[in-house]
């Protein structure tokens, strides 16, 4: 039987605290309908970012933001993972997709921050040497970040320096 979205917001909870304890700074339980999706996103990918076309998980490999959409209708609820660059935010995102999936959650599904760093390079000609780890990032799908972060009340603002406080968001899908 599907589970409601209150169901699963209640049975996913621990995620949050699993999160947590993996060193993020916050996690938040949002409604999966609450991410945002645009099509300039990928334009930002496209023109201005190095990696463009040269990673699996970057555009335009990555799903694109019509895609993303379509997949995040199929989910209720959305964990939303924040860290200021201390833990590997890619790293905790794929440990809770495990372990959602183990839980039963079987379409759980994450999105990373930035280009994949599973590998020193990737070579997007040849299928990806760490299937099981490497997912897209959010804004390599199409994601807002930005507006995504302000709607769940966490922090993101363009960093001027890199001496500006540094935010990183990753995203669980799960339901
Ligand atoms: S795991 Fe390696 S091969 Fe796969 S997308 Fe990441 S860098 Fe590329």
């Amino acid at each position: 039987m599907a589970r409601t979205e209150e169901q699963t917001t209640t049975q996913v909870a621990r995620y949050v605290d699993l999160a947590l304890e993996a060193g993020a700074t916050d996690a938040r339980l949002i409604p999966a309908h609450e991410v945002c999706t645009a099509e300039w996103v990928r334009l930002r990918c496209q023109y201005g970012c190095g990696m463009y076309g040269r990673c699996l998980t970057c555009p335009p490999h990555s799903p694109t933001p019509e895609q993303t959409r379509r997949v995040l209708e199929e989910f209720t609820t959305a964990l939303l993972i924040h860290t200021d660059g201390e833990a590997d935010i890619c790293e905790i995102a794929t440990r809770i997709e495990r372990e959602a999936f183990l839980d039963g959650y079987y379409k759980a599904f994450s999105f990373h921050a930035g280009p994949c760093h599973f590998c020193e390079s990737c070579d997007p000609s040849r299928p990806c040497r760490n299937p099981a780890l490497a997912r897209p990032a959010m804004e390599a799908a199409g994601i807002d970040v930005f507006a995504t972060a302000h709607r769940a009340g966490l922090p993101l603002e363009v960093a001027r320096t890199r001496q500006c406080p540094q935010n990183y968001y990753s995203l669980v899908l799960i339901e």
